[in-house]
């Protein structure tokens, strides 16, 4: 496995790659792995000649209040990871190369990116669609692997990748869970004992709502108010938003028909977690 920090260098490997005729599989990740990087991680080694993973914490899809000054940066052990998993290379890009003084571009996939999580997070989809933009025209992959986790980031990349006619492929794997539900995340390092055990809710209360659905609810605004009654329950727990909305476009459903996604935002304490679940009607 080799760790490349040099941009031209990382295009020149994988330019060389394309022109062997080999197929680049992709994960786009902020490092701090975890299983659920890993199922991502696994799929591309699987799937393809050459797999690649970046590990870069990008500044500008955090917000000023938000924690990017701490977000947890352990390489040695993602780089470990990394190594045990068959990657052939680590792409770790100095933030200074990638976005020089001067930086002017940035793109933007409208609407998608004002529902959820973009409501309580300004310009964070802009930050995250503008690091992907760049990440595929540097390495120009076969294909790409994101995480249902974040299902709203799924869609707008997707959005980002259609409109923009990149000739890219893109998966979405599904959310890895701990074994009580909470969905893996580099986040949750930030949990106290008492927290982490606070932070089960989430999923649980997703879980009484596809629940609810199975059993024939299909008015959304009561699903969502059960969900909200779960979650306040649990006294370190501030709820985000809690939305059910077609997984296409994002948009808020009344009816739960077809498919709906069901997301939700709380704060544990300090400490923002995302989760989702899709049902099928
Ligand atoms: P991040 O490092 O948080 O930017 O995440 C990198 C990728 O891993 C994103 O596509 C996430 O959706 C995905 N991911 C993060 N946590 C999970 C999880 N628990 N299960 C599946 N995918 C995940």
């Amino acid at each position: 496995m080799e760790v490349i920090r040099d941009i031209k260098e990382m295009q020149a490997i994988a330019r060389a790659m394309r022109m062997a005729d080999k197929t680049i599989g992709f994960v786009p990740t902020m490092g701090a792995l975890h299983k659920g990087h890993l199922g991502l991680i696994r799929q591309a080694v699987k799937e393809n000649d050459i797999s690649v993973v970046s590990i870069f914490v990008n500044p500008i899809q955090f917000g000023p209040q938000e924690d990017f000054r701490r977000y947890p940066r352990p390489l040695s052990k993602d780089l470990a990871l990394c190594r045990k998993a068959g990657v052939d290379f680590v792409f770790c890009p100095r933030p200074q190369d990638f976005y020089p003084s001067g930086y002017k571009t940035f793109i933007e996939v409208k609407e998608l990116s004002d529902a959820l999580c973009g409501a309580c997070r300004p310009g964070h989809f802009r930050g995250v669609v503008t690091v992907v933009a760049k990440l595929f025209n540097i390495l120009q992959p076969s294909c790409a692997y994101f995480g249902q986790k974040d299902a709203q980031q799924a869609v707008i990349i997707k959005k980002m990748v259609s409109d923009l006619n990149m000739p890219v492929k893109l998966k979405v794997m599904p959310i890895i869970r701990e074994k009580d539900g909470l969905a893996f995340s580099s986040r949750n390092i930030y949990l106290s004992r008492e927290q982490r055990k606070d932070a089960a809710v989430l999923s649980a209360a997703l879980h009484i709502a596809g629940n609810l659905v199975k059993s024939g609810i299909r008015d959304a605004h009561k699903i969502i108010r059960k969900i909200k009654g779960v979650i306040k329950a649990k006294k370190a727990a501030r709820i985000d938003y809690v939305s059910i909305v077609d997984p296409d476009n994002l948009r808020p459903v009344k009816k739960i028909t077809g498919r709906c996604l069901i997301a939700l935002a709380v704060w544990i304490g300090k400490t923002r977690l995302i989760d989702n679940i899709i049902v099928t009607v």
